[in-house]
């Protein structure tokens, strides 16, 4: 466990700012696009992949271009990209079945970050919301 600057233990950690994330703060605009994962990660190899691909399309991610959102497994794709995901899960799928198209985990925030803010997890869903309504 690392802490947060807001204070809360957290198990996430901001590659490119090299600073502990929580799931509250990871929704800050400074590290929309970074690259975060488990400190655990971080810890055994520091290198990451910049800029950032949008895990769906894999195109580079730009800040200002286009909006983007950050899914559960903390990879970062399009919205737009997201919703053609979504979309392509069957009628019968239920939200909790949509796995993320990189990591094939659920695109849910697990309890480790989830715990930690319920930001990550209210912005996905308000995204999946909005484009399902
Ligand atoms: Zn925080
Ligand atoms: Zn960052
Ligand atoms: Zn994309
Ligand atoms: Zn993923």
């Amino acid at each position: 466990m690392v802490v947060c600057k807001c204070r809360k233990a957290t198990r996430v950690y901001c590659f490119v700012h090299k600073v502990p994330v929580c799931g509250q703060c990871i929704c800050f605009p400074e590290h929309q696009l970074c690259v975060v994962k488990n400190y655990s990660e971080w810890v055994v190899n520091p290198d990451y992949d910049w800029p950032q691909h949008c895990s769906s399309c894999n195109s580079v991610l730009e800040a200002g271009s286009e909006e983007t959102t950050r899914l559960g497994c903390l990879h970062v794709m399009h919205r737009k990209c997201l919703v053609s995901h979504i979309q392509s899960f069957s009628t019968q799928t239920a939200p909790a079945g949509y796995v993320c198209p990189s990591c094939s985990t659920p695109i849910w925030p697990p309890s480790t970050i989830k715990d930690t803010g319920s930001c990550l997890h209210s912005k996905l869903k308000e995204a999946i919301a909005q484009m399902t309504s």
